[in-house]
């Protein structure tokens, strides 16, 4: 069976802990890897070869990590291929959408590249007499990126580039559940000249966060993940004196008003809701349909969502895989299995739904759940699976106060052809990102990505512009050379007037 290591200090590391973790193709069933789970000892020697090489790292040019990130770039693009292979293997979405990610994971390396414009700095001469005033940004010290399943090579690239092109170094603790992507993307770093400490991967489980978190020569936390883990992340690091990011779960909202575009509505909540089989954090999971248009919206949904091909990932047809694990697929269909005991109408029940030839993965069918009331279990709890729920309400007011109601504000949209109500809709909404006829608002790699609420624990969003800020931090100085023809302006015990 392959094991997968840590790469610390430019180089695989053994783990030595004794303890490791199961990685399953979701597809078979089949536990075909092992990952090692770091103790506290290993998270030290981590720690220790990011602090060392942030010495001089921190104070390399730019233009040596331009350098790198350009070679870098073109390296992961030249491996699209092999590193959309293992996110197949491990995390189980198809090969196209694990294309997807790395493309979206490439634009923040882009991003990078660009970095010296993002950390030019600002100069105001002759604030006073012969002083000037410049505002530089410098880099925090090493910092630790923690990332969930669901997109285990995307996440991480949302994080460390940037980190790195700030002059920071970066320990990266990637999902126990899918950890191969990651040790690719560091070797590939190295491979394109990043100095050995600069990326380090380490594996592991809570007892390898907790050790990041409560490490002493930890400066900075990224988390992307579940909100019970966020606010775990948050408090803790932030009780240690860190700058902390923790963005957290959703439950994503689609309005549909009146007026939109039924086919087009259709189509993208179907799209929204089963990509990826609904293990996105930004999948769509709750249609508001506004009005009369319920009845004829579910039924186009419905329509749409019997023609999905399920199957493995690596087969080609195949447009939704299986889910990440046995538990989780089983967790999903229990919403399904009880939805109709609170009230909703079971349109299509994805539940015992395999795949002929591969009867141990880890199966579900598309659910469409109709009429569930905001108190039910499937509306409120973060499902995370393909199943959509349709609510219906009878005015956009009442739709915006039930969305607002939700504990989450990660992404939103609206679907109509009335600009004045999309408008609207873009400054009442509570949410972090806002889609107007766009179903997955993921912002580009140069507009931040966050969300509102508990989908996010901390004050900056991540990449874009907050992430340059939330990986350096400002420094002000304040410069008075006077002329040698100057009378000395003598002891002044006052305030400068
Ligand atoms: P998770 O919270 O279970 O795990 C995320 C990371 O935290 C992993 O690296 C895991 O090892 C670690 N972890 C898990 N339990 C821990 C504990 N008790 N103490 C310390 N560390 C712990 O999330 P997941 O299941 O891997 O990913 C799915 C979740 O991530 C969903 O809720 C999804 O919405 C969310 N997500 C959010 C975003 C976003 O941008 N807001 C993006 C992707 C995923």
């Amino acid at each position: 069976m392959k094991t997968v290591n840590h790469w610390i200090g430019g180089k695989t590391v053994e783990g030595t802990s004794g303890t490791y973790g199961p990685v399953t193709d979701p597809a078979t069933g089949a536990v075909t890897t092992r990952v090692a789970f770091a103790s506290p000892d290993e998270v030290d020697t981590a720690v220790a070869a990011a602090k060392d090489a942030y010495t001089t790292w921190r104070s390399s040019s730019l233009s040596a990590r331009t350098g790198i990130l350009f070679r870098y770039h073109a390296l992961l693009d030249a491996h699209r291929d092999e590193i959309a292979a293992l996110i197949t293997a491990e995390h189980g979405k198809v090969h196209s959408d694990a294309l997807g990610e790395v493309a979206r994971g490439l634009e923040i390396v882009e991003l990078a590249c660009g970095i010296t414009t993002q950390l030019k700095g600002e100069l105001s001469t002759q604030v006073s007499n012969r002083v000037d005033v410049s505002s530089i940004r410098q880099p925090i010290g090493v910092v630790a990126g923690i990332t969930p399943f669901n997109f285990p090579a995307m996440v991480p690239m949302w994080m460390f580039p940037l980190a790195i092109a700030c002059g920071n170094t970066f320990v990266l603790k990637p999902s126990e559940k899918d950890p191969s992507a990651a040790n690719l993307l560091a070797e590939l770093a190295a491979e394109a000249g990043l100095p050995d400490g600069v990326l380090n991967v380490l594996h592991g489980d809570r007892v390898a966060v907790d050790a990041l978190l409560n490490h002493p020569d930890i400066a900075a936390v990224s988390f992307v993940g579940s909100t019970p883990i966020a606010r775990h992340i948050h408090a803790t690091a932030s009780a240690n004196g860190k700058r902390v990011q923790a963005l957290g779960g959703a439950k994503n909202h689609m309005l549909v008003l009146p007026d939109a575009d039924l086919d087009a509505a259709a189509d993208a909540a179907v799209s929204a809701a089963y990509g990826s089989a609904g293990e996105r954090c930004m999948a769509i999971s709750a249609v508001v349909a506004v009005g009369a248009i319920g009845d004829e919206l579910v039924a186009r949904i419905k329509e749409r969502a019997e023609r999905i091909k399920i199957g493995p990932g690596t087969d080609p047809a195949s447009e939704m895989g299986p889910l990440i694990t046995a538990a989780h697929r089983d967790k999903v269909a229990s919403y399904v299995t009880g939805a109709a005991a609170q009230g909703a109408e079971v349109v299509l029940d994805g539940t015992g739904f395999t795949v002929d030839g591969f009867e141990d993965g880890h199966w579900i069918g598309l659910s469409l759940l109709d009429h569930v009331s905001t108190g039910s279990d499937a509306y409120k709890d973060e499902i995370f699976g393909p199943v959509l729920c349709v609510l219906r309400v009878g005015t956009y007011e009442e739709g915006v106060a039930l969305m607002n109601a939700s504990p989450f504000g990660n992404g939103t949209a609206i679907f109509t052809r009335d600009g004045g109500a999309a408008r609207r809709f873009q400054l009442e909404i509570e949410a972090g990102m806002v889609g107007v006829n766009v179903p997955i608002p993921v912002p580009v790699g140069y507009h931040s990505f966050g969300g509102w609420k508990d989908s996010l624990f901390g004050d900056h969003h991540i990449y874009g512009n907050d992430g340059v800020h939330f990986y350096t931090r400002g420094k002000v100085t304040t410069t008075r050379w006077p002329d040698p023809a100057d009378t000395p302006a003598g002891v002044d015990l006052g305030f400068p007037r």
